[in-house]
């Protein structure tokens, strides 16, 4: 399983461009972005619509399924499906989610499209492409699943945006999962009392600690924070707090493995 990361910014991206803040500043000067999170699986399964284009390096005329989190406008922009549907792509696809994100989704469809919306909450488990997908609880402001995929190879990824501290369920659904690759947001940094469904860097190792004590991540899990906004350190700074939890950040665009592909 190879996962390309699309974006791994926050709905504002970093840097937010009307802000003047260091963490901002630093971006700029580096020359750096990070555009709203999503994930693209083997070229095949998309997860998350953004907003933003991906690198430009990124083709999705391979993907056949959809998988969204949920209708905030940085994980579900469906004008993103109508530039699909201008360049006449007539290949089946999938859009799942949860039914406002359908609700969403469904009057940018052509009648002639041939995609299929499917309603997804916890507790379902979707399979496509060889690819099977248990839909797990979130804790955000609005109906938000996250997605534990496992691949034709074996490799297994969790993709865990937006979410204040995972449900009880969620852990409990996590045990024994040893994922290849942990995507975990860790949206607000420093700023504590945000007051919101994210995570920040007091409640991002939190969850890290639950999660290894359910060996859902092990010695030789790949963690790597995303939705990250300016409210955290700069990046190299913010590397280095990562790094001592036993997590990383990476550019935006970049592949990283999980099992027999590697
Ligand atoms: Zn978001
Ligand atoms: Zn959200």
């Amino acid at each position: 399983m190879r996962v390309t990361l699309l974006g791994t910014g926050s709905a504002d991206g970093w840097p937010n461009p009307w802000c003047g803040c260091p963490s901002c500043a630093d971006s700029r000067r580096r020359g750096t972005t990070r555009r709203p999170t999503s994930a693209l699986v083997d070229d095949v399964l998309l997860l998350d619509l953004s907003p933003a284009p991906p690198p430009p390096e990124v083709f999705l005329g391979g993907v056949g399924a959809v998988l969204v989190t949920h209708d905030h406008a940085d994980h579900c922009a469906p004008l993103v499906l109508l530039a699909r549907q201008w360049v006449r792509r007539h290949e089946p696809l999938t859009v799942a989610g949860p039914p406002p994100v359908l609700d969403a989704v469904r009057p940018w469809l052509a009648p002639d499209d041939p995609v299929e919306l499917v309603p997804l909450a916890a507790g379902d488990r979707i399979d496509r492409h060889g690819y099977s997908v248990r839909v797990l609880a979130a804790a955000h402001e609005v109906a938000t699943v996250l997605f534990d995929v496992t691949g034709p190879d074996g490799g297994r990824l969790l993709y865990a945006t937006d979410t204040g501290p995972l449900p009880e369920g969620t852990i409990a659904a996590t045990r024994g999962a040893a994922y290849d690759v942990v995507l975990l947001e860790e949206t607000f940094g420093d700023h504590l009392d945000h007051g919101t469904g994210h995570l920040d860097l007091s409640t991002f190792p939190d969850q890290l600690d639950r999660l290894r004590a359910v060996g859902a991540v092990t010695a030789a899990t790949d963690v790597v924070a995303v939705h990250l906004s300016h409210h955290n350190p700069p990046a190299h700074l913010l590397a280095d707090r990562l790094a001592a939890l036993g997590a990383r950040l990476v550019p935006d665009g970049t592949t990283v493995g999980a099992g027999a592909l590697l």
